[in-house]
């Protein structure tokens, strides 16, 4: 037997219990796995809770990012500016619509991308900027729509990791042109995998919902025959199922309750954070924003000799989970290094980010206790992860 058991706290875990399961079994029983009334009433509520006009749910964030360049009708050529440090989907959907990813740095003091670096990057062939909220701290949103309105730029915000954050009191997701979400299992809500595209634009709703199903004109109650309908246009088979929309109208009953925690556990982890000598953080949202709080990166100052993964290893024996958002630069993953050419060095600040910062856990899944192990556990773990 262990004399002590050791805390165990993974980094991300969704919390899904029986309501889910029922919510599910009655899916499978009903005999409408697609097409059906939970989609429809998923993207209602989710529209209602963003404030968007329109929500489309789709099968990723990846498709709903996609979804949205195709809507902004991205070609071949076209410039649409992206951070450099975000996931890679934010550039992927570029590609997907055979467009040219901008890699723009991002701000030392958020991690977000920065409004001066994007200035510098538009062109007359820039056709759109794509914000991240990085780890749910909403971009400059004032700065970056002013100098994407004064070129005629569209604006797609990233909101994969800031569902229930606010710029300045607004929701995320319908500032720019369109929001994607993301309801990846340890993202804030889950529908397996999943995503949404919010927006206030009915004729770029109504778009995106036909390129999600083939470009198809008509949906199905809308045939008169069945088999019977035309394809306008490209698209793609990015539709949720009702197994899925089911799931998710379950998480939204519980978004409040499981992000009040989230920014509870936050607030908790930050005050102990703020008093190790060796780690800086980012900043948290001014007074009248909110953040998503998606989880807490820890930067750790160079000046002290902190061996990150070391550090990882000993946080790993002890039960606390731990990860890195994001852990190389987008531009400096081989594929678009070998696209572009891009060198370690061109985006100093994601890099920075990238190498010295360890995000922790501070999803609903855990409490205050496991706040103040983290913090007491990283205490104990720093001198023997310092370089001596
Ligand atoms: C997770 C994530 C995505 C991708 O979401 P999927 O639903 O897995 O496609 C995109 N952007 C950001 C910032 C993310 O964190």
């Amino acid at each position: 037997m262990m004399a002590n058991a050791i805390r165990q706290i993974p980094f991300g875990r969704p919390i899904v219990a029986e309501d889910e399961s029922r919510a599910v079994a009655e899916v499978l029983r009903s005999g409408f796995l697609t097409h059906g009334p939970k989609v429809k009433e998923f993207e209602k509520l989710f529209a209602k809770y963003t404030g968007a006009r329109h929500a489309v749910a789709v099968s990723s964030c990846t498709a709903a990012l996609h979804l949205s360049l195709m809507g902004i009708g991205i070609k071949p050529g076209d410039e649409v500016i992206v951070p450099a440090q975000t996931h890679t989907a934010t550039a992927h959907a570029v590609e997907l619509c055979g467009g040219l990813p901008i890699f723009a740095d991002v701000d030392r003091e958020t991690a977000n991308i920065d409004p001066d670096q994007i200035a510098l990057r538009l062109s007359p062939r820039t056709r759109a900027i794509i914000v991240v909220h990085f780890v749910g701290l909403a971009c400059d949103m004032d700065a970056i729509c002013d100098l994407a309105a004064s070129r005629g730029v569209e604006v797609v915000e990233d909101c994969a990791l800031a569902i229930g954050a606010t710029y300045r009191g607004q929701n995320v997701g319908h500032i720019g042109l369109a929001g994607c979400f993301s309801f990846y299992p340890i993202k804030h809500i889950t529908t397996g995998e999943g995503g949404m595209m919010t927006t206030d634009r009915e004729e770029v709703a109504l778009l995106a919902s036909k390129q999600r199903a083939f470009g198809i004109d008509r949906s199905v109650e809308e045939r008169q025959l069945p088999g019977m309908y035309d394809v306008g246009f490209l698209g793609n088979n990015y539709r949720m199922t009702e197994i899925g929309a089911a799931i998710g109208l379950v998480q939204m009953k519980r978004l409040e309750e499981m992000n009040a925690v989230r920014h509870a556990n936050y607030r908790t982890l930050r005050a102990y954070l703020s008093e190790i000598r060796e780690v800086t953080l980012l900043q948290d949202a001014p007074d009248g924003s909110q953040s998503g709080h998606f989880c807490l990166p820890a930067i750790f100052r160079e000046d002290t000799g902190v061996n990150r993964s070391v550090l990882i290893e000993k946080l790993n024996e002890r039960g606390v989970g731990t990860s890195i958002y994001y852990g190389c630069p987008v531009p400096l993953m081989s594929f678009y290094r070998k696209k572009y050419g891009f060198q370690p060095g061109d985006f100093p600040v994601a890099e920075f980010i990238a190498a010295r910062s360890i995000a922790f856990p501070v999803g609903a899944h855990l409490d205050e206790d496991d706040m103040v192990y983290i913090a007491d556990t990283l205490k104990e773990c720093l001198p023997q992860a310092m370089q001596s």
